[in-house]
């Protein structure tokens, strides 16, 4: 069938007319394979034909915080587990600001501002180069991992990141997935490990508030074969793939955050990437409900959520007031492998669309296949007070800066 209707538009000259109307062209795109070969996966990337309203948000409704953003990164690891302090800048302030400036973002939240003297650095950078338009976090440093004061050293470093200007502890998915009992070697270091039990404390006394990432999409812990529904992600990122091996469970990993959030209930925590299960948001609004030191923001999940807008829409009705608005967004050239998460313009129209419209089946990536899933979503259309509090008085509130 959508061959000989695609036949059948070609005949007609119709063709151009109808996929420029349902999405526009990218350049980018190669050209469709020819001849008699089967189609492989890869090359198929059908143009919806929908008719439907496609609402342009260039601006938000109103102005954004995004709590989730990597300007900066940690350079020095050992095997994947940040052990040092030297940094890699994905942008220069002033690029940054020019896109947000044009979409209506007043300030971000750069997760990965690293710690010590890579701290340091980022936050001359950013945060103190442009008061209140950039906030840097800092992260846990594992390179005195094995010294028998770590606890301690880990909590101070908590500390004096506060003092120097952090606003938030960022907590990596290497907690629970890489970081091993030898730094390296050895088994899995569980999330809820009581060496870190001084790290959750000092964020609760220096109120600083902690962006953890624990978990990933439910797939990425299944075999990657015909069945798995992220088979073109997982492909392109056989790294994330938490299949086999030593690796716990989904579950397992979910059970070791809630013991964490039950043993520190003055420290507040961000459940990113909507507490780490956006395909279950019965279990997600659960987890509010249990734990009220618990927040979620949205970053790189908009997919997930637009592919289930009613359950999402009560979602964003029942916590309007515990969501922050997020991206995970990644600079180019560091973000183009991951382009549900590059920070352009492109990225915060899709995150407006979804939020602000009541649009149809558009893409939640700027890419020509959708790179987490091959789905399409929908719009949620927000009411002002809800928009208001997801774009950025929740992000006020939890920052201290309303
Ligand atoms: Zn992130």
């Amino acid at each position: 069938m959508p061959i000989e209707r695609r036949r059948w538009l070609a005949t007609f000259g119709l063709g151009a007319v109808s996929a420029a109307a349902a999405r526009p062209a990218r350049a980018e795109e190669p050209a469709c394979p020819t001849g008699d070969a089967p189609l492989r996966l890869q090359d198929f990337r059908p143009v919806s034909m929908l008719h439907v309203t496609e609402t342009h948000v260039s601006r938000p409704r109103f102005p954004v915080i995004d709590v989730h953003t990597h300007f900066t990164f940690t350079a020095s690891e050992t095997k994947g587990v940040p052990t040092g302090e030297a940094m890699s800048f994905n942008s220069t302030a002033e690029a940054a600001l020019a896109v947000m400036d044009r979409k209506g973002v007043k300030a971000v939240v750069n997760l990965t501002g690293g710690s010590g003297k890579g701290l340091e650095a980022t936050l001359d950078a950013f945060d103190r180069k442009h008061p209140g338009r950039f906030w840097s976090c800092t992260e846990p440093s594992y390179g005195a991992w094995l010294d028998p004061r770590y606890p301690q050293i880990q909590a101070d470093a908590v500390e004096a990141a506060a003092r120097a200007g952090a606003k938030g502890l960022k907590i990596l998915k290497t907690l629970g997935l890489g970081l091993r009992e030898r730094l390296t070697e050895g088994p899995l270091v569980k999330v809820d490990d009581a060496r870190l039990d001084p790290m959750w404390e000092a964020c609760a006394g220096h109120r600083l508030p902690v962006f953890m990432h624990v978990s990933d999409p439910e797939a990425f812990f299944l075999p990657i074969d015909c069945t798995n529904e992220r088979w073109d992600e997982l492909g392109n990122h056989p790294e994330w793939s938490f299949h086999g091996k030593d690796f716990p469970s989904h579950r397992e990993l979910m059970a070791a955050r809630d013991r964490v959030l039950a043993r520190h209930p003055r420290t507040l925590f961000v459940g990113l990437h909507v507490g780490h299960d956006a395909e279950n948001l019965d279990f997600v609004s659960e987890s509010l409900e249990r734990f009220p030191n618990l927040h979620v923001e949205l970053g790189a999940r908009i997919g997930e959520l637009g592919r289930q807008p009613r359950r999402a829409r009560r979602f964003f009705e029942k916590h309007q007031d515990r969501i922050f608005f997020g991206t995970d967004a990644v600079p180019p050239p560091a973000g183009d492998a991951t382009p549900q998460q590059i920070f352009t313009d492109a990225l915060y129209e899709i995150y407006y669309r979804f939020l602000e419209s009541d649009d149809e089946y558009f893409d939640y990536a700027p890419a020509p296949v959708p790179p987490q899933g091959r789905w399409r979503i929908y719009g949620i259309a927000l009411p002002d007070g809800i928009l208001r509090k997801v774009y950025h008085e929740n992000a006020e509130r939890l920052l201290g800066l309303s």
